[in-house]
């Protein structure tokens, strides 16, 4: 299997083309979600021949492009670009993004060094997965730790923890399994946030549903939740 870069213009728009070479019987192709045409095809055909067949694929190119474009702005993300602002435990850090022999991450000071050896939306997303999965791996326990004595009165199980990138929920509690899972986007947010996100999926516990009790159950032991998730805003776009 081999890659190169191209490019395909299309009505005064130009994109992207990765092909790769592969053991296929025809021509495919996938429009990325950042724009980049994917296309796989046999060894032997040559450009002359995939530009044709994109040409014909004209219209559906660009509309896919439209709506992928209208979606980013209805739910921004971000691109992990050199430069960008990430945000760990609720501090901003500059993303410093290099090409490089190996795929790796670190942060250091006030930067998160990337270096990439595959230059992938898929790898540098797989990299910041990893930088905040260990961050939650410290930050998840310790809210856990600061949140359980709110309920000492109850007959609380001592949860398993668990934690996962999740896109639509923040969090996420089965009170039978004893299992709170947290998404791992929230180690991008400060200790007191990820506290009410935890305190939440706590008081299913108590109550499964999002009753009144339920948010009674809230409000006597944060008083001041509604302004924590309120605040949350301030760190999206989160997701990649
Ligand atoms: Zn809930």
């Amino acid at each position: 299997m081999t890659s190169e870069q191209r490019q395909f213009t299309a009505r005064s728009q130009t994109f992207p083309v990765i092909l790769v070479r592969k053991k296929v019987k025809n021509i495919n192709l996938h429009v990325r979600s950042d724009g980049t045409l994917y296309v796989s095809a046999p060894a032997r055909i040559p450009w002359d021949y995939i530009e044709a067949f994109l040409e014909k694929k004209e219209d559906f190119i660009i509309r896919a492009i439209a709506e992928m474009r209208e979606r980013q702005q209805k739910f921004p993300m971000l691109t992990l670009s050199d430069g960008d602002t990430l945000y760990l435990a609720g501090h901003p850090y500059t993303l410093d993004v290099r090409l490089g022999l190996h795929n790796t991450i670190h942060r250091s000071g006030q930067t998160v060094f990337m270096e990439l050896a595959d230059d992938t939306l898929a790898m540098r997303q797989k990299l910041y997965h990893k930088l905040l999965q260990s961050l939650g791996k410290k930050l998840f326990p310790a809210s856990l730790a600061r949140m359980q004595p709110l309920f000492i009165d109850q007959a609380l199980p001592d949860p398993v923890l668990k934690q996962r990138v999740m896109r639509s929920r923040w969090g996420s509690c089965m009170p039978l399994k004893g299992i709170v899972t947290m998404n791992t986007y929230l180690a991008i947010m400060p200790e007191e946030i990820i506290d009410h996100v935890m305190l939440h999926e706590l008081c299913h516990f108590l109550q499964p549903n999002h009753s009144r009790h339920f948010y009674d159950a809230m409000t006597i032991r944060m008083p001041d939740w509604k302004e924590r998730r309120q605040a949350m805003a301030k760190y999206l776009p989160y997701c990649v």
